[in-house]
């Protein structure tokens, strides 16, 4: 009998700290795509969808689509779209009749105006529509605050093991595998999680260089081999949420008579996290390093190619407002030239510069509109050197094949900077950002994306320097800046704790 599978995803990864709540339109500039528009939208690409149609095929299931949902990291998803979104999924699993197995594709650190454990909540509304026996696995990020709640209602978890996040189809490819054991009934997965008293760890995931990270991915690996261990996930959890769950943990799926052993698992890997708690590679520099950089002749050394300046801070990855202007400014201010900047959101100065047209020069008050106190707008005398709708389809090596939008985006030089101003907020990850606007990255000295760690994939490979600054935005690395009233206590390294169980872990 041809087994019955829902397949849905429904991604979100909060900044609590956001003044921005997160809308349905929000949704529909990314994607909020129903029913069976899913396939043509995702067939062929490497990312979780995707894997899930080919895997589909592989096992000759019957794919049930639900929705497939995804926006930019903001604030708090308001109300309606949680409800909206929650609703269509549950609801076309109640309405399937019987279901076989159910296949997702999360992010874990999504929060709503009415709930702090988003995925928990939808994975404990799907368990109760199909049943206890029913085989259920997400995809997360490994950028998940996973709960308890997610981790009774799942059979497994499996979390992205890049970062950045090349392994979306993998992942996918690994859960679905899994699914189709259990409906052979060779496996009966079932799913624990451990979660230490820190706030961080695992240095945010990092996997480009050898480090905390990489190592406990190499454990992870080599206890999957055991018998009766299916699933060895890391989160590393998403610092920016105040929320009772915010941080790392470790989710095991086992077979039941592997639970002590899967529980010794989860202890050791959070021992070793516990034990380099204090390793973190990020090297946040100032802006005015930055410029500094951009001053350096490029043809010094042997390494060629631009400059690259990662505006962490602003990161709309990580819910960073995206139009943020100390390192335009900067670049301005000290004259640097051949340089361009990917991305400035600013739909109302795209708009100013579609009435004027291409070719025309306009007065700009450029991007610094959501918070003045991360850096005012840049008034400048602008060149509209294109427009266009904003949509490309990434190279990859992230999201290899997807489409995605900016919205309508005008290019505008300012003295010798080429500015790609947008009107959906969008983390730089692709080449595409700027080879889509007429501008080849790697003839330009320098480069500004809007990105902490995701750009590399793309961009490490032309680069002849990378530097990573703090301007100011709200994605900071100082965590005594972020003030938290929901976070569980006592958490590392905001309190005095020696000891990664001490307090107790909110269910
Ligand atoms: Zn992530």
């Amino acid at each position: 009998m041809t087994p019955r599978v829902l397949i849905a995803q429904f991604m979100h990864e909060t900044n609590t700290f956001s003044k921005l709540k997160t809308t349905l339109d929000d949704y529909r500039r990314r994607w909020l795509i129903e029913g069976d528009e899913i396939v043509p939208r995702f067939k062929g690409t490497r990312n979780e969808v995707g894997g899930y149609i080919d895997q589909a095929a592989k096992f000759g299931w019957e794919p049930v689509y639900a929705v497939a949902a995804n926006a930019t990291p903001s604030g708090m998803l308001t109300r309606e779209t949680w409800e909206t979104i929650r609703d269509s999924i549950v609801g076309t699993a109640r309405m399937a009749g019987k279901l076989d197995a159910v296949c997702l594709s999360l992010h874990g650190a999504m929060v709503t105006e009415t709930e702090d454990d988003a995925e928990g909540a939808l994975l404990e509304a799907l368990r109760g529509v199909i049943g206890p026996d029913v085989p259920m696995v997400a995809t997360l990020d490994l950028h998940a605050n996973a709960t308890l709640r997610m981790a009774r209602n799942v059979n497994a978890l499996v979390s992205f093991r890049t970062y950045p996040h090349i392994d979306g189809y993998d992942r996918a490819v690994q859960a679905a595998a899994l699914v189709q054991e259990a409906l052979e009934g060779r496996k009966t997965p079932r799913c624990l999680l451990s979660q230490p008293a820190m706030l961080e760890g695992a240095d945010h995931g990092r996997t480009t260089q050898p480090g905390v990270m990489r190592d406990l991915l190499a454990r992870a690996d080599e206890y999957e081999k055991e018998p009766g261990i299916n699933v060895v996930s890391i989160q590393v959890g998403f610092t920016w949420s105040d929320i009772p769950y915010t941080g790392p943990s470790i989710a095991v799926s086992y077979e039941p008579p592997a639970e002590v052993r899967a529980r010794e698992i989860a202890r050791s890997m959070i021992d070793e996290m516990w034990r380099r708690r204090d390793e973190m590679s990020a090297d946040y520099r100032s802006v005015a390093d930055g410029v500094s950089a951009a001053r350096a002749r490029r043809d010094e050394g042997d390494k060629v190619g631009p400059l690259v300046i990662a505006d962490g801070t602003d990161n709309p990855g990580g819910g960073g407002y995206n139009d943020t202007t100390p390192v335009l400014q900067a670049l301005l201010d000290a004259g640097i030239r051949n340089a361009a900047v990917g991305t400035i959101y600013d739909p109302g100065t795209v708009q100013q510069a579609m009435a004027a047209g291409v070719g025309a020069e306009i007065d700009v008050d450029l991007g610094g509109h959501t918070d003045e106190t991360m850096g005012r707008p840049v008034r400048a005398r602008a060149l509209v050197k294109m427009l266009s709708d904003g949509v490309f389809r990434n190279d990859g090596p992230m999201n290899a094949g997807v489409e995605s939008n900016m919205g309508p985006t005008a290019v505008l030089r300012i003295e010798g900077i080429d500015v790609v101003t947008i009107s959906n907020r969008i983390q730089t990850t692709d080449l595409q950002v700027f080879l889509s606007q007429g501008i080849d990255p790697r003839a330009k000295d320098v480069l500004v994306v809007k990105s902490v760690q995701h750009f590399r994939a793309a961009y490490a490979p032309i680069a002849r320097e990378i530097v990573l600054v703090d301007s100011g935005g709200i994605c900071s690395p100082d965590i005594s800046r972020l003030k938290f009233t929901k976070l569980r206590r006592p958490i590392w390294p905001l309190d005095g704790v020696n000891d990664p169980y001490a307090g107790t872990r909110p269910a």
